[in-house]
């Protein structure tokens, strides 16, 4: 049975009262964006310019565009995004779901859009519904990012023409087990008002999504580049935009606006690390990385021989001071309690990781042990039934590769 929600022209809704909430929640940092920004460039050169320019074009015209410009998913998925559309467009979607629960503890770039760019994530929002023929959308932003909700009413109501035929729903995400309904199909669960936990693929949500229909679940920062690659197709002449969160030991944190492929030490060094031992890749369930092993492209091709990825655009850099183990047992910690326990490989995987984790940090496993390990690992990222059971042995994995020395029989 559905929530009710309200009716036109947006309605807000949060499933937790403060009361319920203990733990959990997304412990929200100041984030200031930095350097260059497309997203300012748009503002600055006129709101709402790629919506009115669409009027004059057809829907096919934009979807040629976005094509074109290879623009791919931001939340993690890196799919093209066009290429997800045109698979969906023939089920004839009704909704869209625009994701913006950002689970991963330490990833603050949606939240800088929402906060800083309202307009701009609402005008892709709007293009997106009228190349895919939607007309209603769900928009769930994490329950830390409320004070974003004012502003985005109020664009909603300022810009009523711009979005005519369009019904918004603006929703808080929980306050505790975040990050596994950030899952496209656990997040559908939850804004059905449903314990927000995956459903088994297929059916993919482009076939049967919320409340049975067909639907498109997109990542915020996904959608807000439409507006810039159609005003503005240089920045994506031959290369990918992505905006990164880059924390930690370092004099000037923020979101950086990067293109894939740029050299990863020279992301960092904008932001000026104070030491630089190692850095966390793609978030607390991206990998470890030394030092010494930095000097490499910033893009998955690049990467995934170190076993990391690019994720949802996570660096977070540690000094000389930090122990890597020590990350590792945080972050598989993490993993234990959001699992939401439904697969056994999961659910018994990251108790028993997290377990080894503790022991590796004691100075207490033996090759056994790290050869049980390695088995877990693969048992998790070969059967768990989504994406935070296969990620969770990332980090442990990058540490055994490239931090830890082979144990003796
Ligand atoms: S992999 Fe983990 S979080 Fe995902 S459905 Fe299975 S138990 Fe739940």
């Amino acid at each position: 049975m559905p929530r009710r929600s309200h009716s036109v022209p947006y309605s807000v809704r949060s499933f937790y009262a403060a009361s319920d909430v203990e733990h959990g929640g997304k412990a929200l940092i100041e984030v200031a964006g930095r350097g260059r920004s497309s997203f300012a460039a748009y503002a600055h050169g006129g709101l709402f310019r790629a919506v009115q320019q669409m009027r004059s074009g057809s829907a096919t015209e934009v979807l040629r565009q976005i094509y074109a410009s290879g623009l791919r998913g931001c939340g993690g998925s890196h799919l093209p995004l066009a290429r997800k559309w045109q698979a969906a467009i023939p089920y004839a979607p009704r909704y869209l779901v625009v994701n913006g629960l950002e689970g991963e503890p330490d990833t603050f770039k949606d939240y800088f859009l929402l906060r800083d760019y309202p307009q701009v994530v609402l005008e892709g929002i709007a293009i997106s519904c009228r190349v895919l023929g939607v007309h209603e959308v769900y928009l769930v932003i994490n329950a830390a990012y409320r004070d974003c909700l004012a502003a985005l009413e109020a664009v909603w109501q300022q810009h009523a023409g711009e979005f005519a035929d369009i019904k918004l729903h603006l929703l808080t995400g929980p306050e505790v087990d975040l990050y596994v309904v950030g899952e496209e199909t656990a997040l559908l669960n939850y804004i059905e008002g449903k314990r927000g936990e995956p459903r088994l693929k297929p059916p993919f949500p482009h076939q049967c999504g919320l409340w049975g229909q067909p639907t498109i679940v997109n990542n915020v920062e996904t959608l807000s580049w439409i507006p810039i690659l159609l005003t503005d197709a240089t920045r994506f002449a031959g290369q990918h935009p992505k905006l990164v969160t880059l924390l930690g030991e370092v004099a000037a944190p923020g979101i950086y606006e990067v293109t894939l492929g740029q050299p990863l030490h020279d992301i960092l060094q904008q932001a000026q690390p104070e030491e630089l031992s190692f850095v966390e890749i793609g978030g607390i369930s991206g990998g470890l990385v030394p030092a010494a092993r930095l000097d490499v492209a910033y893009a998955d091709e690049a990467l995934r021989p170190l076993g990391v990825q690019v994720g949802a655009g996570t660096l977070r850099v540690f000094g000389h001071g930090c122990d890597p183990v020590a990350e590792v047992v945080r972050a598989l910690q993490f993993f234990q309690a959001e699992s939401c326990g439904r697969c056994t490989p999961c659910r018994v995987g990251t108790q028993e990781l997290a377990r080894f984790a503790q022991a590796l940090q004691d100075g207490d496993v033996s090759a056994e042990d790290q050869h049980w390990a390695h088995r877990v690992a693969a048992a998790m990222q070969h059967s768990s039934t989504c994406g935070l059971g296969r990620a969770a042995p990332v980090p442990l994995l990058s540490y055994l590769h490239h931090f830890a020395e082979p144990q003796d029989d």
